[in-house]
């Protein structure tokens, strides 16, 4: 009896020990489990997360378009970099918001004489060299001279310079090495029709550039963007880029090029432009509508555009610029992000766009 009581005890204790195992077995396997699908989630949520776009560089900071607000951008968190292009007198793209150079340069008092009939700079007549003589200052209305952004970085500071394309690149591609991010760029095409009447290709130049950087595919970090459809149409069609696209859409109408943004906004539009480009760069005045937080209300572009299959990086946050019915920054992320789902915005700020993202996607998640 003793010794089958003593084998029973054994099994008792053999079999308890194998449930103990198996349930080892299964509890470790199901924290597994678990912790895949939090992994699997949380990977999700930060491949879904939306990207901050650095308009004009860290400009709410630093003078828009100098290596300073660049590398600002990039330590402040940013996913995109932007650089508008237009050309040098010798055909060099050079990152520069308009194809003038008076409202954010000295070059009325480096070179007098230098202007055309209307009275404005234009950089396609200084050579690369004759801008480096330059110093990039806070925007000044063109009529004024006043701050367009009073409360910005201050005037009378004279050592920023306009830089090239490939010196951006350069930047933007060391500072990757150096920290070991991916951060990508945000190409616009500036004024191309206007660049053509005048005798030069910018889209091919700033092609060939993008080219030897490496940037060529849809897999590449790179967003090409551009007001004017008809260039939209010939960068994928004629030039052969394969990369992404985006067609950015102003608020009103019509472009002076003839491009039909009221058009572009609507279905058909959506559907027809979503033929060539993976995204679209709407104004934000087409997205919040009202003139006070009381009559705020929300079209339904996104929704439209996403419906389409393009991804929408609206333009542009600005805390000292914001819609007539949004009180703060934040707010304005809270609109965007969280009830309209953009995929991206472009911002002054990105230190502040970044942050909102951070807290939204990865809460307690230290930087
Ligand atoms: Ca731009």
């Amino acid at each position: 009896m003793s010794s089958r009581k003593d084998n029973d005890v054994c099994i008792t204790a053999l079999s308890q020990l194998r449930l103990g195992v198996a349930d080892l077995i299964l509890h470790s396997a199901s924290r597994w489990l678990l912790m895949c699908v939090f992994w699997v989630a949380g990977q999700l949520a930060i491949a879904d997360q939306p990207v901050v776009i650095a308009h004009r560089g860290a400009s709410g900071y630093v003078p828009e378009h100098t290596l300073v607000a660049k590398a600002m951008a990039f330590a402040m968190g940013a996913d995109y970099i932007e650089q508008d292009l237009v050309l040098s007198k010798d055909a060099v793209p050079v990152v520069l918001h308009d194809i003038h150079l008076d409202t954010v340069t000295d070059v009325a008092e480096r070179f007098p004489g230098r202007q055309r009939a209307d009275g404005r700079f234009y950089a396609l007549d200084f050579t690369l060299a004759e801008m480096k003589q330059l110093s990039v200052t806070e925007r000044v209305n063109a009529k004024t001279r006043e701050a367009v952004f009073p409360a910005r970085f201050p005037a009378g500071y004279t050592t920023l310079q306009i830089p090239s394309l490939k010196e951006e690149l350069d930047l933007i591609a060391g500072l990757n090495k150096s920290t070991g991010r991916s951060v990508g760029i945000y190409p616009e095409i500036k004024s191309p029709q206007w660049h053509l009447q005048q005798g030069v290709d910018l889209s091919r130049a700033v092609l060939d550039e993008l080219h030897r950087y490496g940037y060529r595919t849809k897999e590449d970090p790179c967003w090409l963007q551009c007001f004017e459809m008809q260039e939209v149409k010939r960068l994928r069609m004629e030039l052969g880029w394969q990369g992404r696209l985006v067609q950015l859409m102003a608020g009103g109408g019509k472009n002076g090029d003839g491009t039909d943004y009221a058009y572009l906004r609507s279905r058909d539009g959506l559907a027809e432009i979503a033929k060539l480009v993976d995204g679209i760069g709407p104004d934000i005045s087409s997205i919040i509508k009202g003139k006070n937080s009381q009559q705020r209300h929300l079209t339904t572009l996104v929704v439209d555009a996403h419906a389409a299959g393009l991804e929408v990086h609206p333009y542009t946050a600005r805390s000292d610029a914001l819609p007539n019915s949004v009180s703060s920054l934040d707010e304005l992320h809270e609109v965007l992000f969280s009830q309209v789902g953009v995929d991206g915005l472009f911002t002054d700020f990105p230190d502040q766009t970044a942050q909102f993202l951070h807290e939204k996607y990865q809460p307690g998640v230290s930087k």
